[in-house]
C-alpha cells in the first residue's frame, strides 16, 4: 500500500494557511534518499551525485541537496541561472545539454561549469564560442542499437532506444572527438551516457557501468586521453504503482562497484570518480500534488472533478503516466467505487486517473496525488490562461514553509503586450 507522507490532519491544517492545488515537498525523505544515495557510492572516493535541475527546479530544493554534498546538472540558460543564485560554484554545476545556444555555452564556460558535449560539432562550436576548450571536458556517448532492461514503457516514451535518440556521440565520433579535444587543450576527460529513464531495475546503473567502463578503457588506451570521471546521468526509476518494488540504492551501488573492480581497476584505472545526475529518484516519491474535489459528474462514468489539472501535472496527459491517488483521511476505507478523476482544461486527456478503484469522494475531499516530486510542478505550463500553484516545504520540524509561491494573474499578464 502507498502511504503519502502526510496524514489527514496536517493537510487540513495546512489547507487553512494555503489554498489547493499545490505541490507539497518532505525534506526528511529528500534528505534520507540523498544520504542513502551517497553511501551507496561511498566506495568511490570521487563519487557526486549531480542532481538533475529540470526534475525540481526551486531553490529551497536545490538548497537542501546542497547541504546534502550535491552538486547540479543544469540544461538551460536559467538553469545555469538559477543554479548560481543558489551558490553552486565551478565544478559543482554540470551543463549537459543538446542543440546548445552560444548564449548557454558562453554563461557554462564563465561559472566554470564542467561541460558535457552532445555532439560532435559542438567541439568547434564551443572553441568558437568562448574561445578554448576547458582543460575539464566530458562527451555523451551514444552506443546505437537497442538497450533492453525489462518493461520500462514510459522509459522508452521519455528515452526512446538509443538508435532512435538525439542524443550523444557515436564510438567512432568519440574517439575522433577525444582527439581532437586533446589536440586542442582538454587535459580531463569524463563519459556520460543516457539510454533509459525510470527504470525499475536494480541492473540499469551496472549494465550502463559495464559499457561506459570498457570504452572508457578502450579510448584512453588508444587515445591517451586521461578518463577522470565517468557519468551514468539520470533513469534510475521509482515505483509509481503500489504492485511495483523499489529500486534497492545500495544492491546498484554494489553493482556498478563490481563492473568497476573487473574492469576499470585491472586497467589502472582505479581513481576514476563515479557521478550521477538522477532526478526523479532524488525527488519523486517526495513530492504530492494535493488538490481538492470540486464537482461529480454522472454521465457514462462517474467523474470527480478537481482543482489540479495537467498544467499542475503532465505526466498522466503526456505519457498516461500513472500516479497514485490517495483520498486523505479515507487511507483505509474500501476502493469500491470507480472513478475517473479529471481537471479543468479543454483537453479530454486532462485526467489524473481513468477507472480507478478509489474509496467514496465527496464534495471537499483533499486528494494526494503521489510522486509528483520530480517532473511534476517543473513541467507546469499556461494553456487555457491556468496559474501554476504553490509549492510547500514540510519541513523536518513538523512546520510547514512556502517555497514557492502560486503564479498571479499579474504573472500571466507580465508578458502581454496590449495595442494602445
Ligand atoms: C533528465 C536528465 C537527467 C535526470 O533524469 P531522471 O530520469 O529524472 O533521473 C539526468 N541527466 C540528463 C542529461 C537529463 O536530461
Amino acid at each position: 500500500m502507498k502511504k503519502p507522507f502526510v496524514t489527514n490532519a496536517q493537510l487540513q491544517a495546512i489547507v487553512r494557511d494555503y489554498p489547493t492545488p499545490f505541490h507539497l515537498y518532505d525534506e526528511k525523505g529528500i534528505r534520507q534518499t540523498a544520504r542513502a544515495l551517497k553511501a551507496a557510492f561511498s566506495w568511490n572516493p570521487g563519487y557526486r551525485e549531480y542532481f538533475a535541475v529540470k526534475a525540481t527546479p526551486t531553490p529551497a530544493i536545490l538548497k537542501i541537496l546542497q547541504e546534502e554534498g550535491c552538486g547540479v546538472d543544469c540544461s538551460s540558460l536559467t538553469e545555469l541561472m538559477l543554479s548560481e543564485k543558489c551558490g553552486f560554484r565551478g565544478h559543482d554545476i554540470m551543463f549537459s545539454s543538446n542543440e546548445t545556444p552560444a548564449e548557454e555555452y558562453a554563461l557554462a564556460h564563465k561559472l566554470g561549469a564542467v561541460i558535457n558535449l552532445d555532439d560532435f560539432t559542438h567541439i568547434d562550436f564551443l572553441k568558437g564560442t568562448v574561445g578554448e576548450i576547458p582543460e575539464t571536458i566530458s562527451c555523451r556517448f551514444n552506443p546505437g542499437g537497442v538497450f533492453h532492461l525489462g518493461e520500462s514503457h514510459e522509459g522508452f516514451q521519455v528515452m526512446d532506444t538509443p538508435e532512435d535518440s538525439k542524443y550523444g556521440f557515436t564510438r567512432e565520433q568519440l574517439f575522433e572527438g577525444f582527439r581532437k579535444l586533446k589536440a586542442m587543450g582538454a587535459k580531463r576527460f569524463g563519459l556520460h551516457a543516457f539510454l533509459a529513464s525510470n527504470t525499475l531495475s536494480n541492473d540499469y546503473y551496472p549494465a550502463l557501468a559495464g559499457i561506459l567502463f570498457r570504452l572508457a578503457v578502450e579510448l584512453q588506451q588508444e587515445t591517451g586521453c586521461k578518463i577522470a570521471f565517468i557519468n551514468l546521468s539520470g533513469g534510475v526509476g521509482i515505483p509509481y504503482r503500489p504492485e511495483e518494488t523499489a529500486n534497492d540504492i545500495a544492491v546498484i551501488g554494489e553493482g556498478v562497484r563490481r563492473a568497476f573492480e573487473e574492469i576499470l581497476v585491472p586497467a589502472g584505472m582505479g581513481d576514476v570518480a563515479i557521478y550521477t545526475e538522477l532526478g526523479r529518484y532524488m525527488l519523486g516519491p517526495h513530492g504530492c500534488l494535493v488538490t481538492k474535489v470540486l464537482h461529480f459528474k454522472h454521465t457514462y462514468r462517474e467523474y470527480v472533478g478537481v482543482d489540479a489539472c495537467a498544467v499542475d501535472l503532465i505526466r498522466p496527459a503526456m505519457y498516461g503516466a500513472y500516479h497514485h491517488i490517495t483520498v486523505s483521511g479515507k487511507e483505509h476505507a474500501p476502493c469500491d467505487h470507480i472513478y475517473d478523476v479529471v481537471g479543468g482544461l479543454c483537453e479530454n486527456n486532462d485526467k489524473f486517473a481513468i477507472q480507478r478503484p478509489l474509496p467514496e469522494i465527496k464534495l471537499g475531499d483533499l486528494l494526494v496525488i503521489h510522486d509528483t516530486g520530480a517532473h511534476g510542478h517543473s513541467m507546469g505550463y499556461n494553456y487555457n490562461g491556468k496559474l501554476r500553484s504553490a509549492e510547500l516545504l514540510l519541513q523536518e520540524n513538523g512546520s510547514v514553509k512556502l517555497i514557492r509561491r502560486a503564479e498571479t494573474p499579474e504573472d500571466y499578464f507580465a508578458t502581454m503586450i496590449f495595442e494602445e
